[in-house]
């Protein structure tokens, strides 16, 4: 329902909170983060309002400045800490908004390799198949956009990696994305009101639109695997 990413120059996990707090009008059932920290991937989850999230944080804490974040209204599966957002196959750490048509199929696909999900989402089945081409020999970004390519249906997606802690791959097809530019950070956002308090810099990805994001910019293609430019803009709103 609501997402963010943080490329940042300092810790990203209050950052992270804050900015789904700015997303919490579309309403949710459930919240999470994750970020790299000395290369490791962690996550933390929690049912309800934002502030069970942020209560959990007080107590494991989440280092790192490189994160995401989601608020989750659940559409496959029940609101449930195992279902909430972001999902984790591995190495891949992924938030999602919308709905993956064919998820069934790519699970179908996935038995056949002996891979089985362990929660009930749609989402969940990206995070597998990203993990499962990373094990065949592709590197981050090029797993995502294959598993990218492979997806049917509505969504708006944001990938982190285990050991990656200047990289973010982002997807829009059928639900908004926005980028963020900073002073030596990078943002993303499902709204360009979740990153307002720190940037007013945004570029808004186009239909099919996929990101490739570090600390110095991001490279955008779209469906067709072209490196396109989308204008930056400055956003007028009150932060
Ligand atoms: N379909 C996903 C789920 O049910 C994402 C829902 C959302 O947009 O928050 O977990």
């Amino acid at each position: 329902c609501g997402i963010v990413g943080i490329l940042g120059s300092h810790e990203v996990a209050p950052t992270l909170v804050e900015s789904l707090r700015r997303l919490e009008y579309r309403g949710y059932d459930s919240a999470g983060i994750a970020t790299v920290n000395s290369g490791k991937l962690e996550r933390r989850r929690a049912v309800g309002k934002l502030v069970n999230l942020s209560d959990l944080l007080v107590h494991e804490p989440l280092p790192g400045k490189a994160g995401i974040g989601h608020t989750r209204w659940a559409t496959h599966g029940a609101p449930s800490t195992t279902n909430a957002h972001p999902h984790r196959a591995g190495p891949v750490a992924v938030v999602h908004n919308g709905i993956i048509e064919n998820y069934r199929e790519l699970r179908e696909e996935l038995a056949t390799h002996g891979i089985t999900p362990q929660t009930e989402t749609d989402t969940e089945t990206v995070a597998l198949m990203t993990q499962h081409l990373m094990d065949q020999g592709a590197s981050a970004t090029d797993a995502a956009m294959a598993c990218i390519d492979k997806l049917e249906g509505a969504f708006a997606l944001v990938f982190l990696f285990d050991g990656e802690e200047d990289l973010l791959v982002a997807a829009r097809k059928g639900s908004p994305l926005a980028i963020g530019h900073g002073d030596g950070e990078m943002f993303v956002g499902s709204d360009a009101i979740a990153l307002a308090p720190m940037t007013d810099q945004i570029t808004y990805l186009e239909e099919g639109d996929r990101a490739v994001i570090n600390r110095q910019g991001a490279t955008i293609t779209n469906a067709k695997g072209q490196r396109v430019n989308r204008d930056q803009q400055t956003i007028q709103m009150d932060a």
